[in-house]
């Protein structure tokens, strides 16, 4: 075959999938547009489930209504179980032919309440149009796009998880078979800080274990633009107290003469990172991977949300001069959460004080680790002349030293990132874009989410697909759902259970 006519051929298929991407599209767009109430019901009884992962009782009844929707639908469902935990909802459809296996996370679990800032109660879900008036939805001729159900985990997460149940119904309903072996995989305690996650992936790797990840939680971007993000950054956190003196001193008898604890605290944090949020720890950005030609792609098209993010931010400067908000979290961070020492106001008093505390938490990205991060931060406190223990250090270690800091590390989590250039994270894009809903692509997110957990342990792809809008308000109170989110999920998950290849 010559080239020209292989080419043609190559172009033909292409179109003809993507005509056929378009027709999924269409075809669960439609059949949406028929189903919106039993949807909506389906949705509505979920949320008026509470559902925080401390209520074993009402977290478990979670569980079992996720449960039977999915086993309702054909799907072979286990709930795998570590004492103490909530369930993990893990439901699975095989398509004859396929060979590969992509997992879709989300979560069912929800934050806290506090009821008295919520306008309704927050596990009765409420239906409200634009101006906020409540609408007895069951009884509207037509439900309008902008509508938005009120409850909590309307948007966190459990939006997701009725978009990709019905979008198996819209396929279902058009005649069609996911092109790909499917695994739905809802976590009950994400909001609790996932404390289990780590023990299922270990306790269960050969169910666990699909070839790819789509994590469906947290909102799309601020323009209101479908999304998809490739990492997450991973955190660390770190205590310090410097000492003083023994005891409280006189500052006007002293002063000058005995070491002041608070002078040296911001000097030492004054040596880690300067006002431009470069971190001046030596060799810190070795391990930092710089981003990649795509990544900087990608990013020049995300849409500039950054003067409308100055003005509600009340800031003129950045702190990352010349770098785009979505490149500047392509690199690690030192966030200073907070220091204490002394009093101040009312309360000042002329004192020498014994101690000074400061808060740090430590973004980090790949190929950072909490070890290599923890290393380096003490080879550097330490060539600033400072003795680091680990307990509160008696007289004699003050005594001896100069300088005492006393670090306490918390756990922390690496950083993950997928690859822009592998197949699988053009081809989700595409087939979003083919099916009319062209996604933002971040090559990370700022926040750190264990991503990590899934790539393991053999660096598997995950890629992160929000569906809920940027203002549901998650985490806070009045959380929301805009419906036309929760109707472009539902185009996009069938679009991706039939359009993905099956191999
Ligand atoms: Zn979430």
């Amino acid at each position: 075959m010559t080239r020209p006519i292989l080419a043609l051929v190559l172009f033909l298929t292409a179109s003809a999938a993507a005509a056929d991407v378009a027709a999924i599209a269409k075809n669960a767009s439609e059949w949406r547009a028929q189903n919106e109430g039993a949807i909506l019901s389906e949705f509505s009884d979920l949320l008026a489930i509470p559902n925080l992962a401390s209520d074993a009782e009402n977290i478990a009844r979670n569980a079992d209504a996720i449960s039977a929707s999915c086993t309702r639908r054909g799907l072979s469902v286990r709930l795998l179980r570590i004492a103490g935990a909530p369930p993990l909802v893990v439901a699975e459809l095989h398509v004859p032919d396929a060979t590969r296996t992509i997992g879709f996370y989300a979560h069912y679990d929800g934050q806290p309440v506090d009821r008295a800032r919520w306008k309704s109660d927050p596990w009765k879900p409420v239906m409200r149009d634009v101006e906020g008036n409540e609408i007895d939805w069951q009884k509207a001729k037509s439900v309008d796009s902008e509508w938005r159900i009120y409850a909590r985990s309307a948007g966190d997460d459990k939006a997701p998880i009725i978009g990709m149940l019905a979008g198996l119904d819209a396929l279902h309903h058009s005649g069609r078979q996911p092109a790909v072996n499917l695994m739905f995989v809802f976590e009950g305690e994400e909001e609790a800080g996932s404390p289990h996650l780590a023990g299922y992936l270990a306790k269960y790797p050969e169910v666990l274990r699909p070839d790819a990840w789509v994590l469906c939680d947290g909102p799309v971007h601020q323009s209101r633009q479908m999304e998809l993000f490739f990492g997450a950054r991973g955190t660390l956190d770190l205590e310090l107290t410097v000492y003083g003196p023994g005891k409280g001193l006189h500052d006007g008898h002293y002063g000058n003469w005995v070491p002041n604890p608070i002078v040296q605290l911001t000097h030492l944090l004054d040596s880690m990172r300067d006002e431009n949020g470069r971190i001046l720890i030596k060799g810190f950005y070795a391990d930092a991977k710089t981003p990649t030609p795509a990544e900087l792609e990608a990013i020049s098209k995300i849409p500039d949300v950054e003067p409308a993010l100055r003005r509600e931010f009340a800031i003129l400067a950045t702190e990352s001069v010349g770098k785009k908000l979505n490149e500047a979290i392509m690199y690690p961070a030192l966030n200073l959460r907070g220091i204490q020492a002394g009093h101040v106001g009312d309360q000042a008093s002329n004192t020498i004080q014994t101690e000074a505390r400061a808060s740090i938490d430590f973004r980090l990205v790949p190929d950072e680790t909490p070890a290599s991060v923890k290393a380096l931060v003490e080879r550097h406190i330490e060539g600033e002349h400072y003795k680091i223990v680990r307990e509160t250090p008696d007289a004699h270690t003050r005594a001896t030293n100069a300088k005492v800091v006393k670090l306490e590390w918390g756990s922390g989590y690496p950083p993950a990132r997928t690859s822009l250039d592998l197949p699988l994270s053009k081809e989700i894009a595409d087939l979003m874009t083919e099916a009319g809903h062209p996604p933002v692509r971040l090559p990370t997110v700022g926040g750190s989410i264990p991503m990590y957990l899934f790539q393991q342990p053999d660096n598997r792809p995950v890629i992160g697909l929000p569906i809920a809008n940027h203002d549901d308000n998650q985490h806070a109170e009045n959380e929301n759902l805009r419906l036309q989110n929760l109707w472009d999920g539902i185009e996009i998950y069938a679009t991706l259970f039939a359009g993905l290849s099956a191999d």
